[in-house]
């Protein structure tokens, strides 16, 4: 359907994102872009998982199938995160390239949590980010991303019997370990609360919540700070009341295709 090459390349008018320091329009404005680009934004005429129906839908997997991509949306991610963490939990081994952090970040080797030097532990954020957990599938990728500029641990949730999301696959948590949770697109927070769940389950911390799209038009409140790359509240209608059912348009399940 796409005449255009959908391969995006660097240098190859892929918009630049601001490596942190700042917030604004012009991130906003290209991470908006990023994702059309790469086709995870969707228009049609698409069912979500609460059975509403939508004009649009984002399917971050085709942002994340372009590794370059997923290493920008991971950098511009992490910048956003670094700027609401509580002073000392910012990641093990400070900045990585541009962008610079704040002063008193604990220098680390990346591999393993760094105790806190500024204070016993517990006491009021004196420990850096040691984890990043994501709910599979959506999280997974995007973990590893914001992890890998954070210099921390890169786990997942996954769903368990009954429906809750746990840990396995042998991942640990220390206990009050400083954990940041990201989602690539965060609609009713189900599926983040249900990792924060399975983190404190886990002995670990929640410090952070981040995203790439926050499609809740700011209704979620996770208790912890939330940050996410983009806004746009989903707008979505009953099928007895929606306008596309009312034009015809093919109804799309937009994950089964
Ligand atoms: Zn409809």
């Amino acid at each position: 359907m796409n005449a255009a090459e959908p391969r995006p390349s660097r240098g190859n008018g892929l918009p630049d994102m601001p490596g942190g320091g700042q917030t604004g329009e012009g991130e906003t404005a290209g991470v908006a872009a990023l994702l059309e680009r790469t086709g995870a934004h969707r228009r049609g005429h698409f069912v979500l998982t609460t059975g509403l129906h939508s004009d649009e839908f984002f399917l971050l997997a085709q942002s994340f199938q372009y590794p370059e991509v997923l290493e920008q949306l991971g950098a511009a991610l992490a910048a956003a995160l670094r700027r609401v963490l509580p002073p000392g939990e910012g990641p093990a081994g400070g900045p990585a390239g541009e962008g610079g952090a704040p002063a008193g970040w604990a220098a680390g080797d990346g591999l393993r949590p760094v105790a806190g030097d500024r204070g016993p532990a517990g006491g009021g954020g004196a420990r850096p980010v040691g984890a990043v957990v994501g709910p599979a599938m959506g999280g997974v990728l995007l973990a590893h991303a914001v992890a890998r500029v954070l210099k921390a641990r890169s786990l997942f949730a996954e769903k368990d019997d009954g429906g809750a999301m746990r840990l396995k696959r042998g991942f640990r948590l220390e206990p009050g370990e400083p954990v940041v949770v990201v989602e690539d697109a965060v609609t009713t927070g189900g599926s983040v609360r249900k990792t924060m769940d399975a983190v404190a389950a886990a002995g670990g911390r929640v410090v952070a919540v981040g995203a790439v799209v926050d499609r809740s038009g700011g209704g979620v409140d996770f208790g912890v700070p939330f940050v996410a790359l983009l806004s746009r509240p989903v707008a979505a209608y009953p099928p007895d009341r929606c306008p596309l059912c009312r034009q015809g348009v093919p109804l799309v399940a937009p994950k089964q295709r």
